[in-house]
C-alpha cells in the first residue's frame, strides 16, 4: 500500500514532468507573448513571475522584449532564467545575427552585455519600454524644417520626427525617422561614406527590407558617430554587411516592404523611413532585429545637416525659430554635390527643373 502511494507520486511527477516538457521550453520560433506565458514562468522555483516581478528583479520593463518587435522568442525567455540564462541569452541572439549576416566582425562591434539600460530601451524600444526613456533619448520633437538649395526639386517629408505613432501601432509610438513617399524604384542613396553595419529582411517588421550604416567622424567631418537607417525597399540592398559605401551610392529601390497593422485598409504608400542616432562612443550592438550603438541618442535627421553640434533634441528644440530652417545638403544624379564638398547629403537625389516627384 505505502509503494502504491510513492508509485503513484512518481506516476503523478513523471506526468507534471511530461506536461512541463510539452509547455516548456516554447518553440524556438518566434511567438507572440501572452500574459499567462510571462505568469507561468516561475524563475524562483515557488512563485509566479509577472511584469512587475520582473521590474523587481531590477531589471528594465521592456527586457523581455530586447528586440523590440513585440515577439518574444525563445533566447528571450531564457534570459529570465536566471543570470547564466541572461548571458547566454542575449549572446545567442547575436550569435544568431552574426551567422545571418555573413558572420562578420567589425570594428566597433559589442556584445550587448555593454549596453546601458537606459540605451537598451530608449532607442531599442521594447515592448515593455517605458516610453520616457525614448524622450531621454532624444526622441521628441524638435521643429526643425529642411531648406533644399533653390532650382532643385528634392523628395520632401510627409511623416515628421518624433510624432505621435500611436493610431499605427497598438501602442503608445513616437515616430523615431522622417518618412518621404517617392515612386516605386526611386533610388535610395547612402547620406554619407560609411561601413554597412547590419541588413533586416524585416519579415516580421514595420520597417521592412532595411540596411544600416555606420559612419566615423572622419566620414562626415562630425566629431561624433553617426548611423543612419534605410527601410522599406523594395528589392534588398545588395551591398554586404561590412562593405565601405561611399556618399551617394545607390542602397537600393524605393518599396513599401514591412507589415502594417492589421486594422489598416490601404496598403503602405512607397516611402524611405528615414533615421539617424548618433554617440561619442565608437561602439555599436547588432541584434538580430535591430542595431543599437552604445550610448547612443536619437537624433532628428535634419539635424545632421546642420554641419556641426549640438545635434541633440533637446538643443535643437530650443533653437530661436530663425535656426530652425536647416539647409540641406543634397547630390544630383550627375554625382554633383550641393554646396560643393558637403560630406552628408539627402538621402535621396535632387533634380534640376521639373519635377519628377509630385
Ligand atoms: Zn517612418
Amino acid at each position: 500500500m505505502k509503494f502504491a502511494v510513492i508509485f503513484e507520486g512518481k506516476v503523478c511527477s513523471v506526468l507534471l514532468f511530461s506536461i512541463s516538457l510539452i509547455v516548456w521550453p516554447p518553440p524556438a520560433v518566434s511567438q507572440p507573448i501572452p500574459d499567462r506565458m510571462l505568469n507561468r514562468m516561475d524563475t524562483d522555483g515557488g512563485g509566479k513571475i509577472s511584469r512587475s516581478e520582473s521590474r523587481g528583479r531590477r531589471r528594465p520593463s521592456g527586457f523581455f522584449d530586447t528586440d523590440g518587435d513585440g515577439f518574444i522568442p525563445r533566447q528571450e525567455i531564457e534570459v529570465v532564467s536566471g543570470d547564466g540564462g541572461r548571458q547566454r541569452g542575449r549572446r545567442r541572439g547575436q550569435q544568431e545575427f552574426r551567422r545571418g549576416n555573413e558572420g562578420v566582425r567589425l570594428d566597433g562591434e559589442a556584445t550587448i552585455d555593454v549596453l546601458d539600460e537606459e540605451t537598451l530601451c530608449g532607442i531599442g524600444r521594447g515592448r515593455r519600454c517605458d516610453v520616457k526613456l525614448y524622450f531621454k533619448r532624444g526622441l521628441i520633437e524638435t521643429g526643425l524644417q529642411p531648406a533644399f538649395p533653390k532650382g532643385l526639386d528634392c523628395p520632401e517629408i510627409d511623416e515628421a520626427w518624433a510624432i505621435d505613432y500611436s493610431s499605427k501601432r497598438d501602442r503608445e509610438a513616437y515616430h523615431g525617422g522622417i518618412d518621404m513617399p517617392t515612386p516605386f524604384g526611386t533610388p535610395i542613396i547612402a547620406a554619407a561614406a560609411g561601413t554597412v553595419v547590419a541588413k533586416y529582411e524585416g519579415r516580421n517588421s514595420f520597417r521592412g527590407r532595411e540596411i544600416i550604416l555606420r559612419h566615423s567622424p572622419g566620414d562626415t567631418g562630425l566629431p561624433v558617430w553617426i548611423y543612419t537607417q534605410y527601410t522599406h525597399f523594395e528589392t534588398m540592398p545588395k551591398q554586404k554587411i561590412g562593405q565601405r559605401v561611399k556618399m551617394g551610392e545607390v542602397l537600393g529601390p524605393t518599396g513599401n516592404s514591412g507589415k502594417q497593422r492589421l486594422s489598416s485598409r490601404r496598403p503602405r504608400r512607397s516611402a524611405i523611413h528615414y533615421a539617424v542616432w548618433f554617440s561619442t562612443d565608437p561602439r555599436y550592438v547588432p541584434l538580430r532585429r535591430k542595431v543599437i550603438p552604445v550610448d547612443s541618442y536619437w537624433m532628428d535627421p535634419i539635424a545632421l545637416y546642420r554641419k556641426g553640434p549640438p545635434f541633440d533634441s533637446n538643443s535643437m528644440k530650443a533653437l530661436p525659430e530663425g535656426e530652425k530652417q536647416v539647409a540641406i545638403a543634397v547630390m544630383t544624379e550627375k554625382g554633383e554635390v550641393i554646396p560643393a564638398g558637403a560630406k552628408v547629403v539627402w538621402p535621396y537625389f535632387c533634380r534640376r527643373g521639373f519635377s519628377l516627384f509630385r
